[in-house]
């Protein structure tokens, strides 16, 4: 039997290969590679899926979340509430800033930002809190905005992994002042290459965001700014047009998958993300957290499914913050997520009798 592999993205690629051959194509043509008119049309494409006024386009979701920072004016001094569980770049876009990055333990069952833990994390340099819709799936939004709005702090979206997620029917993008995308090949909306982008209801920002991508500079030459050289590419704009139109479909295919592991996978040792009735999650990522989870996926791995790991190690505990001092026992939940969190097949061409073989490995387990 042939190995089912957490992501294969092959298989979508090969079902709109001519579509997006023919979108290159034009680009091409038109030599429109860095920036220009594919990129701004999928800018104003995404800003309609997202319900925003604006929607700007960057070369990567890292890259979207350092932009925010500074159209937020922050920097040196300053601290940005983060969720210690979430990919490390979330806090690399703080860090870029020149700011600080302090890490917030998620809750035991959604595994999302445990919003009663931030208030004590708060102090007079905290300017912003970035929540994660982490594996797809939206957090408390409400929750943390109205401690947002009572500490006059900005609220970040990081929905790098949640193109198309709702939060109390609407889909996320607009909730807070500024949303930062990831369209990372391997995300729910990903491109032909590296690309992020960023999404608001705010002119201002847009428009210094767009200064900044682009060296510092609106009009050519003049540099107002020391600025950067962080715009999309043509080609990743025009392939992403080409997804955008398949979006909602695939992730209606992924809650498919999701419906059916939630419904069959009765394996008491096995232990799914908590879903509030508020959120409606893509399933970016599938994760569950097993006690062994090395014996588990050697089992799954016995019956030709390949599981993966995310996230093996919290931000916290990375190397990289070292200088923060934290240590092992800061965030409990956040460390034992990381220690047991086993990822299975996730993405939206996978067969029914893939996902069944799926199943009945997890429930042999
Ligand atoms: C992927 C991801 C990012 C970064 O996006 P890149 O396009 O890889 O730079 C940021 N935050 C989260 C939660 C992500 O999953």
């Amino acid at each position: 039997m042939s190995q089912i592999h957490c992501l294969d993205l092959k298989r979508q690629h090969q079902s709109i290969k001519a579509e997006i051959f023919e979108a290159f194509e034009k680009v091409y043509e038109n030599t429109a590679f860095s920036g220009g008119p594919f990129v701004e049309k999928f800018e104003k494409e995404f800003a309609t899926f997202c319900d925003t006024k604006y929607a700007i386009g960057v070369n990567n979701g890292t890259t979207a979340l350092h932009l925010a920072m500074l159209a937020l004016g922050i920097g040196a001094g300053d601290e940005v509430i983060v969720p210690a569980n979430t990919f490390i770049a979330t806090a690399w876009g703080v860090s870029h800033a020149g700011a600080t990055p302090v890490f917030v333990d998620c809750t035991a069952d959604s595994w999302e930002i445990d919003a009663t833990k931030i208030e004590a994390k708060i102090t007079k340099n905290t300017k912003a809190i970035i929540g994660v819709h982490l594996y797809g799936q939206p957090f408390d939004i409400d929750t943390v905005k109205a401690i947002a709005d009572k500490h006059n702090l900005f609220l970040i979206e990081d929905a790098a992994q949640a193109q198309g997620a709702t939060y109390k029917g609407k889909n996320v993008g607009g909730f807070g002042e500024m949303a930062c995308f990831s369209f990372y090949p391997g995300k729910n909306l990903g491109a032909c290459g590296e690309a992020g982008g960023i999404t608001t209801n705010n002119e201002a920002y847009t428009t210094h965001i767009r200064s900044l991508r682009n060296h510092g500079s609106v009009v050519r030459y003049y540099h107002d700014e020391i600025g950067y050289n962080m715009r999309m590419g043509g080609l990743e704009g025009a392939s992403l047009s080409v997804k955008l139109k398949y979006l909602q479909q695939w992730n209606d295919k992924r809650r498919d998958v999701a419906k059916q592991y939630h419904s069959k996978i009765t394996n008491p040792k096995v232990t799914m993300q908590a879903q509030p009735e508020w959120a409606s999650s893509i399933y970016h990522l599938f994760v569950v957290t097993v006690e062994d989870k090395d014996a588990f996926v050697k089992h799954l791995e016995q019956n030709d499914v390949i599981a993966a790991f995310h996230y093996p190690v919290p931000c916290h505990l990375q190397k990289a913050y070292a200088h923060l001092g934290h240590k092992e026992g800061d965030f409990p939940n956040s460390e034992y997520l990381a220690s047991h969190c086993v990822s299975l097949p996730m993405f939206a061409e996978l067969t029914d009798e893939e996902v069944a073989r799926v199943i009945d490995a997890v429930n042999a387990y």
